[in-house]
């Protein structure tokens, strides 16, 4: 069998034919070459406006690489024509197997940014030969496309969250769909400012805006404000994972301060190895770390009284009664001012500020759970890890729509991988 009978199996054009097939040694290094041709009597397309038009003349041989077969490059060599195009003047003729000046089939971008989805572009670039800048590239079309054909009806809950990027000194703003049964991400922004936001909502447009029923977000203050201007109708509920992750952080610095203050002072350097103890939740915790907690919970210490409070909490999200609910963190909220203890305070404060918010939570009835945008926010966080290659917006941009964007891909007659 042929290549040729394997490509017109799998890779076919109307108006155009492959022809010779050869290997070209170049320094030592094999790799394959196909000659395609325009079919006898088949006109040319007008790049500009997608139309026939009549032949102006022929320019170079130009090279587009395809998917690589058993360790070898592979290339479509084809001598491109200008037409005389009636509307749009002399122009290079459009091809259907690549886009404007790519240098890459856009079946071949296809399967890159298919590896790319499982593997860090890096790793896609090194499998296939290829360089970081051409995976990216590959990534950028399918993603450009998936933006273009997706579909934003329908939707009525959204979550906005923010991550850090570039070792914490900047942040992106991420807005979720978190619809039962259909979560994604469907807008990256840099920065979390009030202005990053209201981009979003220009985007969304105002009509969408106003079919929105639920908005999830963290107590950021600039967050909550948009919400309130633009979504006013929809709930909005800060959730609970947030919620959570503010109170780690609380213990994180008391652990840290008090550390710290023992040291100075001299006694035995109890919390050193505690933090994940304190952390996790106690049914996650490994043997050694479930020991090292009962250890620790014999003294008292300010840690120890904070991590209880903040254990204590995880039944206010029990509750199914708002009322009670309410209640239970009034109560919640008063014994952590009495603690003294500055970093769980100023929790505190801000979720009694927030309160009817938070509430919020049992008015939607648990519709959504902590773990959709908590996911979301571990994925996201990965991606931009993976992507430490990224020194520039755009590539995390596209990295982050492309693993969490769940867009549609541009059609294919065969599946390729
Ligand atoms: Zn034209």
């Amino acid at each position: 069998m042929q290549l040729k009978t394997i490509l017109n199996e799998c890779h076919k054009f109307k108006s155009f034919v492959y022809d010779q097939v050869r290997f070209v040694d170049q320094g030592g290094r094999k790799h394959i070459e196909v000659d395609v041709r325009a079919r006898r009597n088949s006109r040319a397309i007008c790049s500009s406006c997608s139309q026939p038009a009549p032949l102006y003349d022929r320019l170079n041989k130009r090279h587009f690489e395809f998917i690589p077969l058993w360790g070898y490059a592979v290339f479509f060599v084809y001598l491109m024509r200008r037409v005389q195009c009636p509307t749009c003047g002399v122009k290079v003729e459009q091809v259907p197997w690549a886009r404007g000046k790519c240098e890459l089939t856009a079946t071949y971008q296809q399967f890159l940014a298919h590896w790319a989805k499982k593997l860090s572009w890096k790793e896609v670039a090194l499998s296939f030969r290829t360089s970081w800048e051409k995976v990216f590239h590959a990534v950028e079309y399918v993603v450009q496309w998936g933006l273009e054909h997706r579909e934003l009806s329908g939707i009525t809950a959204l979550g906005v969250d923010e991550i850090a990027w570039r070792k914490g000194h900047k942040y992106l703003t991420l807005v979720y769909q978190i619809d039962a049964g259909s979560t994604r991400l469907l807008w990256v922004g840099k920065d979390r400012t009030t202005k990053t936001f209201l981009r979003f909502f220009r985007f969304f447009g105002k009509e969408r805006t106003q079919a929105l029923k639920f908005f999830c977000s963290d107590m950021w203050q600039p967050y909550i404000r948009v919400i309130e201007k633009r979504a006013g109708q929809a709930l909005h509920i800060l959730d609970r994972f947030h919620i959570v992750a503010k109170l780690n952080k609380a213990i994180d610095e008391v652990r840290a301060g008090e550390a710290r203050q023992m040291q100075q002072d001299g006694y035995e350097p109890l919390l050193k190895h505690s933090r994940w103890c304190l952390l996790k939740r106690w049914e996650h915790l490994t043997e050694r770390q479930e020991a090292k907690l009962s250890d620790l919970l014999q003294y008292n210490l300010k840690t120890v009284r904070a991590y209880l409070l903040k254990e204590d909490l995880h039944g206010f999200w029990e509750y199914v009664s708002p009322a009670w609910a309410e209640k239970f963190l009034d109560r919640w909220c008063t014994r952590v001012m009495r603690s003294k203890i500055e970093p769980m305070k100023k929790v505190a404060k801000s979720m009694r500020a927030h309160k009817p918010l938070i509430l919020n939570w049992f008015k939607a009835k648990k519709a959504f759970s902590a773990g959709i945008v908590e996911g979301l926010n571990n994925k996201a966080k990965v991606t931009t890890r993976n992507a430490y290659g990224f020194r520039t917006y755009r590539g995390v941009e596209i990295a982050l729509y492309h693993t969490l964007g769940k867009l549609p891909e541009p059609p294919m007659a065969h599946r390729f991988c």
